[in-house]
């Protein structure tokens, strides 16, 4: 397989396909630009090899071609970030981007126009590849946040490029970060899983059960587990169809000596908002009219001091409804203990769900050692799947 960094792309164009699928406000100005800044290392680093940079990504759901779609939106931004001036097709195929895509010069950068503007671009149209593979002589693939989908532009494109086609900086990380979690790791191994439900988890759950030392379960999804095993979960969130899923995971952790640390106490309220009344409670006896909403203060101090030990960490999901100030406290501690962790020498991964958003809001993006930009995507990887856009690079 090439690697981007060891690549000759000089004097090359390159078509690049990136995530610029940003939020935009009411007046179409780009409000959050993390992911077009995520792209900047492996733009960058074709345009100072004496490369020229072809750039290609969808935005939003387009039903044809509404112009509140347009990635035009996003040029001031990324003119801004890139300190030149990128040139733009009105179309991401067609005599225009062919044009514009052979008078590139080494050095200059033109953006497409929205691949989803095309039926074809979801439909994996191989013709509809093909035109876009005939703007470049190489193809990079660095959306990662795109890669478990098989799109045109993701992974049918690469075909085209059988000796000229790598993975950019962003997705290599991205890669390295969950080997770092599944494959390569360096023991104790500990996954925090939380969110609302355990019927989105499993999949991950039973790929990590191997590969893992110890699994501290947090948010919604604890209470089918303690039911499960004969607990009193009041009015928690429960999910009656998966409690004999959740005994079959506990059987499975105990038949491959995984600890399970189960949340031994919660803050539970009388009512799902900010202002409920709460009081602290064992998990496994919650009094009828409440719910859980959060780990407790001994089920913070049990995660804590288990994922202090630990060498490598994965974070996936809230521990508690961490949006409202009143039960963020179990997310908030521990997180803290993960860049704890971090800070004495453990890998943390960050991804997959409301983690990232939790990370976010707690500034401790770089306290951690990798933060993933893909949510579906991260969370099918942790599922064990190659994604097709991965698999379209190795192949
Ligand atoms: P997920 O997308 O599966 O990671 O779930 C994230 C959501 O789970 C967040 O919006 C949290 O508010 C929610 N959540 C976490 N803990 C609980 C809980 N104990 N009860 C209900 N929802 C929860």
């Amino acid at each position: 397989m090439k690697e981007i960094k060891n690549f000759n792309i000089k004097g090359k164009k390159a078509i690049i396909r990136v995530d610029f699928n940003v939020p935009l406000n009411d007046s179409f100005q780009v409000s959050d630009d993390t992911r077009i800044r995520a792209a900047l290392p492996t733009i960058n680093l074709i345009l100072s090899k004496g490369g020229s940079v072809i750039l290609m990504s969808h935005l939003g759901r387009p039903k044809s071609n509404e112009e509140a779609f347009s990635l035009k939106h996003i040029i001031p931004t990324l003119n801004a970030l890139l300190g030149q001036e990128v040139q733009f097709a009105n179309d991401c195929i067609g005599e225009e981007a062919l044009k514009l895509a052979s008078n590139l010069k080494p050095g200059q950068v033109l953006l497409l126009e929205n691949l989803r503007y095309y039926k074809e671009e979801e439909k994996g149209d191989v013709d509809f590849a093909k035109k876009l593979a005939s703007l470049a002589d190489v193809y990079v693939n660095d959306a990662f946040g795109t890669a478990h989908r098989a799109h045109a532009s993701t992974a049918v494109i690469a075909q085209f490029f059988p000796n000229d086609k790598m993975f950019g900086l962003l997705m290599e990380k991205e890669i390295e970060g969950i080997e770092r979690v599944l494959n390569n790791n360096k023991k104790p191994v500990s996954a925090v899983i939380g969110g609302a439900k355990v019927s989105s988890k499993i999949g991950i759950l039973e790929n990590l059960l191997p590969k893992i030392d110890h699994l501290i379960i947090g948010g919604g999804m604890t209470f089918t587990f303690i039911k499960a095993l004969g607990g009193k979960v009041g009015n928690s969130l429960v999910e009656d169809d998966f409690l004999p899923m959740a005994k079959e995971i506990m059987e499975k952790a105990k038949e491959q000596n995984v600890s399970i640390l189960l949340p031994v106490d919660s803050v539970v309220a009388d009512r799902f908002s900010e202002d409920a009344s709460t009081k602290i409670v064992d998990t496994e006896d919650i009094p009828d009219g409440w719910m859980g909403l959060d780990i407790g203060p001994k089920a913070i101090e049990n995660a804590r001091k288990v994922l202090l030990q630990s060498k490598t960490i994965l974070f996936n999901g809230p521990m508690g409804v961490f949006e409202m100030s009143a039960f963020e406290k179990g997310t908030k501690k521990v997180a803290e203990a993960i860049c704890e962790a971090t800070a004495n020498g453990a890998f943390s991964l960050v991804g997959g769900g409301d983690s990232v958003a939790a990370i976010n809001v707690f500034n401790m993006q770089e306290r951690v050692s990798y933060v993933s930009t893909g949510g579906g995507a991260m969370l099918e990887s942790l599922e064990g799947k190659i994604l097709p856009g991965i698999q379209a690079i190795l192949d």
